[in-house]
């Protein structure tokens, strides 16, 4: 049955919760039976507007016998889900409830079509919002000076930024995805004592001013692909006193998924824009996160399957602004990046925590996993910071396997996979490409020569 929860709480949020530092106050006293409320009737008005609106999900409901006027929760909906296939395979006026105003590209590392994902100013304002919320729980105030460097072309990473620094009032310097040095050279004048770009950009970045200097920093948030432990620190250790924040999202979701806590113990995620769920959780509760946009009325998702790996957190309860906002764990790989092998079921995350206290060796890295003589032949590929002695490296990485994983050092005593340690100069495997694909499963190319 339809309530004026839903209406009541929206009109309240776009017209009276609209400074970041009063959602922060009103975050703080909403209670977690509150949020569970308002999501229910959220979801419940969003699965019959999208059934009335969008030729997708009218057809699969029908398909599978769902009727959008008993539907409260994700499971009210049974095995149902949107998928990333459905995005590639369906024409996107199948999804679409309203016309577009602005239209995005996924970045995905998967070959040949990009998921396309429209939303309308409205609804970026929106997001806006909830993205100054986060900022400002960071600790950004109106006084300081905002530096991105995201890239514009087709994603929408950097129009997240800029619609969550609107509410901010900050002064915000675009920088955009230039030379890191020219970056450098540029952004200096302005000072900007709040950084936000990708990880390997400011990466690239932050070696210029290991060199060239620095200057007080309070912190950077990053985005758009995975952080390692081992470059966070470095980062932190050049612009001394600065701390290095993620946020999580996804193309699909204005890259507004989460934001992590000022603590440090993952990522809040809005529990008023979005219904979360981990699907399937192992026995150590990761799974595969799916979530409904609770606030879109352009292209909005119903159950989407993230493809990203994480878990619940759970590592104490954090006091900060947004602590009733649920929180999710470090994204440790995406579906189509685990790769079973005799290695074991590998993921990015593994290498990350191999490769964490290795200083001989930069960030960018590479697996490979091939077709063996008779089992799987794994290759790591990795850049050597100055000379270093690739026998020393080759021990400490092996030590690390031994003392952090030790089923696949089990495995690896037994010859059951053969461990191929390569190394590179610096800047050699990245190339030119945005995103550097962690694991390679070779395997599937040499069955179909
Ligand atoms: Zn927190």
């Amino acid at each position: 049955m339809p309530t004026l929860l839903e209406p009541t709480f929206d009109w309240l949020d776009r017209h009276l919760l609209r400074s970041p530092a009063a959602r922060i106050w009103i975050a703080r006293r909403l209670s977690p039976r509150f949020i569970d409320r308002l999501q229910r009737a959220k979801f419940h008005a969003l699965v019959r507007y999208a059934a009335r609106h969008s030729k997708f999900y009218r057809d699969s409901f029908r398909e599978r016998g769902i009727d959008p006027r008993r539907i409260y929760s994700h499971a009210d909906l049974g095995d149902f889900f949107t998928t990333a296939q459905d995005l590639k395979t369906r024409p996107i006026e199948d999804f679409l409830c309203a016309p577009g105003e602005c239209g995005f590209e996924t970045t995905g590392t998967s070959m040949g079509v990009n998921k396309r994902v429209y939303f309308s100013y409205q609804e970026m304002f929106d997001y806006g919002r909830d993205g100054a919320a986060g900022l400002y729980n960071l600790g950004l105030r109106r006084e300081d000076v905002v530096l991105d460097g995201f890239d514009y072309s087709f994603w929408n990473a950097p129009f997240t930024a800029y619609y969550s620094l609107i509410p901010m009032r900050c002064l915000h310097i675009i920088g955009g995805f230039i030379e890191p040095k020219e970056l450098y050279d540029r952004m200096k004048v302005y000072r900007p004592n709040v950084l936000m770009g990708v990880p390997t950009h400011m990466v690239r970045v932050t070696e210029v001013a290991e060199k060239e200097g620095i200057w007080p920093v309070k912190f950077m948030l990053l985005g758009g692909e995975n952080l390692s432990e081992r470059t966070r620190a470095y980062i932190e250790s050049v612009w001394q006193g600065s701390r290095v924040f993620l946020c999580y999202g996804q193309t699909e979701n204005f890259g507004m998924s989460g934001i992590e806590c000022p603590q440090k113990g993952g990522y809040h995620v809005s529990g008023l824009s979005l219904v979360s769920e981990i699907i399937d959780p192992d026995e150590n509760g990761y799974g595969e996160m799916a979530y409904t946009t609770l606030n879109r009325s352009v292209m909005p998702l119903i159950r989407y399957r993230s493809a990203d790996i994480t878990r619940w957190a759970s590592n104490g309860d954090c006091d900060c602004g947004l602590k009733v906002m649920p929180r999710i764990d470090k994204v440790v790989g995406r579906t189509d990046e685990l790769i079973n092998c005799s290695m074991g079921n590998i993921s990015p995350f593994w290498f990350e925590e191999i490769l964490r206290d290795v200083p001989a060796v930069s960030n960018d890295w590479q697996v490979i996993v091939r077709r063996g003589e008779r089992d799987d032949a794994v290759e790591i590929h990795l850049e050597l910071n100055n000379g270093a002695s690739h026998e020393g490296i080759r021990q400490q990485v092996l030590a690390n396997i031994e003392s952090r994983f030790p089923d696949c050092w089990r495995y690896y005593t037994k010859g059951f996979f053969a461990l191929d340690i390569q190394f590179h100069p610096r800047h050699s495997l990245a190339g030119d490409g945005r995103k550097l694909r962690r694991l390679i499963d070779a395997r599937r190319d040499a069955w179909s020569q």
